[in-house]
């Protein structure tokens, strides 16, 4: 916020200040870098609404395209990291010899709307981050589990130690690795298309799924990564003490993941925008929306009928929990948001749960539809199916747990003085 950018009067600006925490800020994989930088033009407003977005290469570019001078930004240290350690994350500083040249993008003081434009589509990605390192953890430990022997198996008739993945616990970890990976990967693509889908489409079904997507993209951020940190720690956990161990391999995705809630904007900061800027639009027209399509999943899952019908039941729960949510935050939050926000992040855990249980019951629902029409894939198209169930039976169950958190609003959370949080 304290960068400048100077006019230079022929269309190009000059800026000076310091930047931390720019990933791969600089790098030797690329012939040049282009930074996106936010500064303050002499006389602008205060605060947010007086930052203006620029371009700043690392080199010019001359007329024909070709390298010119380097410009006058610099990598004036690197982050040491808990992980991500193939990610340079950088110290920039701009204009210590005479100011590094930056060009305009959009208009004058609108660089932080400029900005989003950016943010949209990388919180999703850092959302797809937490799908992509959650398979990497959950394909190592499903190959360990087959090949570490310990204990013998319940009921079994060998008296020789078994691999792991015969004991109900490690399969359990498991399969809330593998539904919850399938349910992310299906929320973050249909978030993305609905990106696709409002641009590709015009009028009023352009503006439906314009909506869609900017409902999704928090709890695309958030949940999924926030379920990544849960399944990479899993992961350590079906390793037993090798998981400890560097060696494995699998320590690593617990690193790496646990930046994922942290950038592009803290899951803190993805629930508030959720719960105060989401859900209000259309005084909840557009979640309910969402609410609708998943009710219509109930209804399709309970015409099938058997053993999807206790998926069914387990979603309708879900659905209810998000519905007693919104209208206690309608209620007590329109008068008072901090009520409401005292509550944002248990209501983004809650309204992913739900939405990926409702995405779990459509991979099973397409694959039912598969067998019956007499699929031979049998083996990959019933494990969509017991993802579904587990999904419903293990992990929907806890969106009724995230609501009373929901629903406490910011009175417990003020009796807690600062003083009696420091008192032991
Ligand atoms: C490895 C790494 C790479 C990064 N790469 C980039 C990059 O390329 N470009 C870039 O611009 N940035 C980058 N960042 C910065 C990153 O986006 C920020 O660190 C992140 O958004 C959190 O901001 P902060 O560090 O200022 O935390 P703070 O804002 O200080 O937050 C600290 C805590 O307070 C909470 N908090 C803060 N404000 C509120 C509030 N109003 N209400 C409730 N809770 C609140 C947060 O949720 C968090 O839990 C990177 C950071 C790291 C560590």
């Amino acid at each position: 916020m304290r960068t400048k950018a100077e006019p230079q009067g022929d269309g190009t600006y000059k800026i000076f200040g310091q930047k931390i925490f720019i990933s791969f800020g600089e790098h030797d994989m690329a012939d040049n870098i282009v930074h996106l930088v936010l500064a303050r033009l002499p006389g602008a407003p205060a605060g947010t609404r007086g930052i203006s977005l620029f371009l700043v290469p690392k080199f010019m570019v001359n007329e024909d395209g070709s390298l010119g001078e380097r410009n006058d930004v610099t990598c004036v240290s690197i982050e040491h990291k808990m992980g991500i350690h193939a990610s340079p994350t950088c110290v920039l500083s701009y204009g210590d010899n005479g100011g590094a040249i930056g060009f305009l993008v959009g208009e004058e003081h609108q660089g932080l709307r400029a900005m989003f434009t950016m943010m949209n589509s990388a919180r999703i990605a850092v959302g797809v981050q937490g799908v992509a390192i959650s398979d990497a953890a959950y394909q190592k430990a499903l190959d360990y589990a087959q090949e570490r022997r310990q204990g013998r198996e319940i009921g079994g008739a060998s008296h020789e130690p078994a691999p792991i993945i015969v004991h109900p616990d490690v399969r359990r970890m498991l399969l809330s690795m593998r539904s919850q990976i399938e349910a992310m990967r299906a929320l973050a693509l249909y978030n993305a298309a609905a990106i696709d889908l409002s641009r590709a489409l015009e009028g009023d079904e352009a503006e439906q799924w314009r909506e869609t997507a900017e409902l999704l993209t928090p709890i695309t951020k958030g949940w999924c990564t926030d379920v990544g940190v849960e399944i990479t720690s899993t992961a350590v956990q079906v390793f037993g003490g090798m998981g400890f161990i560097e060696e494995s391999g699998v320590a690593q995705h617990f690193r790496d993941m646990r930046i994922a809630p942290i950038y592009e904007g803290t899951n803190g900061i993805q629930a508030m925008d959720l719960v105060g800027r989401k859900l209000p639009v259309r005084m909840g027209g557009v979640m309910g929306d969402h609410l609708a399509k998943i009710k219509a999943t109930v209804d399709e899952l309970n015409a099938v009928g058997g053993e999807l019908g206790a998926v069914a039941a387990s979603l309708a729960d879900g659905v209810a929990a998000v519905e007693t949510a919104n209208a206690w935050i309608f209620e007590h939050g329109l008068a008072d948001p901090k009520q409401a926000i005292a509550g944002a992040t248990p209501y983004l855990g809650l309204l992913g749960t739900v939405t990926g249980g409702w995405f779990s019951a459509r991979l099973a629902l397409a694959a039912h539809a598969e067998l019956a029409a007499g699929s031979d894939d049998v083996e990959y198209l019933r494990a969509k199916i017991v993802n579904a169930r587990f999904y419903a039976t293990h992990l929907l169950p806890r969106a009724a747990g995230y609501l009373p958190g929901v629903t406490a609003g910011s009175a417990l959370l003020d009796e807690a003085t600062v003083e009696g949080l420091a008192s032991v």
